[in-house]
């Protein structure tokens, strides 16, 4: 009987149940009420939270949203009346490893950890991220660099690493001001997530636009390297397989850029918060304290209202306070992982 079979997956997700006639009750993850009142209906595929009135009309929403990709596919199994829209579907296919490619790149040959004690040349790149705030804490976590000569000549070079610790991009940044700003290296900036290293994806994560952005964020924050989050990005990816909470902190002048993010993040069922960063340029240029202070009151995206505005109004961007509980707020984690001081070390 596929009921308890149901049954068994929903109770993997959101523990344990107890039953009421028709109704199987679990505890909320919506509202994390202490008794459980997220009431589920099996047989007419709907659920409601009596205290929160969170509600849906399929039950796979709350597997696809809370469960693994294991509990979607044999939910999929069992429950023969979803029709798989193009939404599953992608998101089946995004599960599947299909096109993830490695994406294998070389520091400059010229570049110089600026963590070395017998650096002679390293004044004028130290000084400039100095006046960026950024001194040897920030050059030791991120392996900032510099190349004095060659190809990438007078640019500040921060590394980003894969997973395994490999290179898979690098920003080059001059520090004269005498050339143009960037000089990126030619791989696809969707392929690969900047840092995937120091991000831990079950933790909530901070978009922002530029490398110094993220640097300012501090830990867990990625930077896109502009303002647009593509569809195809491996970002995208990682935040949907994790169901990842995102806190969006776009430069206030990328509204329109931003509303785009976050009605793609709706349609993928992600939680959002978004970062006031009204009165600076970026938030490289936010003191530390008010990035802190912005964070904590970011204000949570709420769906309905956001996508019916989008609808009505076409960009215009409204958005509703929500208070998590004081024990969900979101935990960043601390330190770096082993796997980067090894790489420092070979490199
Ligand atoms: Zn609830």
């Amino acid at each position: 009987m596929s009921e308890r079979k149901k049954k068994f997956i929903l109770k993997g997700i959101l523990g344990d149940y107890s039953q009421s006639s028709s109704e199987t009750l679990f505890h909320c993850p919506f509202c994390n009420h202490h008794k459980k009142k997220l009431s589920i209906n099996l047989s007419k595929n709907a659920w409601k939270c009596w205290v929160c009135d969170t509600s849906g009309k399929k039950i796979f929403s709350l597997i696809r949203r809370f469960g693994d990709q294991k509990d979607i596919s044999e939910w999929l199994k069992l429950d023969k009346t979803i029709k798989i829209d193009n939404f599953d579907q992608r998101i089946l296919e995004m599960f599947s490893n299909k096109g993830e490619k490695k994406v294998a790149l070389e520091l400059p040959n010229d570049y110089l950890f600026l963590g070395r004690k017998d650096l002679s040349n390293s004044y004028a790149a130290i000084n400039y991220l100095k006046r960026r705030g950024i001194g040897p804490q920030e050059i030791l976590k991120y392996k900032i660099g510099f190349c004095p000569y060659g190809e990438y000549e007078n640019r500040i070079i921060i590394p980003s690493f894969d997973e395994q610790g490999d290179c898979n991009f690098f920003i080059a940044r001059t520090y004269y001001d005498d050339s143009y700003k960037y000089k990126n290296p030619p791989i696809a900036k969707s392929k690969m997530v900047f840092n995937e290293l120091l991000i831990n994806f079950e933790k909530p994560v901070i978009i922002v636009e530029g490398v110094f952005d993220a640097i300012r964020a501090g830990n867990n924050a990625i930077p896109l390297l502009g303002s647009t989050l593509s569809k195809k990005s491996l970002l995208r990816k990682r935040v949907v397989e994790n169901n990842t909470v995102v806190y969006l902190a776009l430069d206030a002048d990328a509204v329109k850029k931003q509303n785009q993010i976050i009605k793609n993040l709706l349609k993928d069922n992600i939680k959002i918060f978004v970062i006031d960063t009204k009165g600076y340029e970026d938030i490289a240029e936010m003191p530390k304290s008010v990035f802190e202070d912005r964070k904590n009151n970011a204000t949570e995206v709420n769906s309905d209202f956001f996508l019916i505005n989008e609808k009505l109004k076409g960009n215009i961007y409204e958005i509703r306070a929500h208070r998590r509980h004081p024990h969900q707020k979101p935990k960043i984690p601390q330190g770096i992982s082993g796997s980067f001081w090894t790489a420092l070390q070979n490199a």
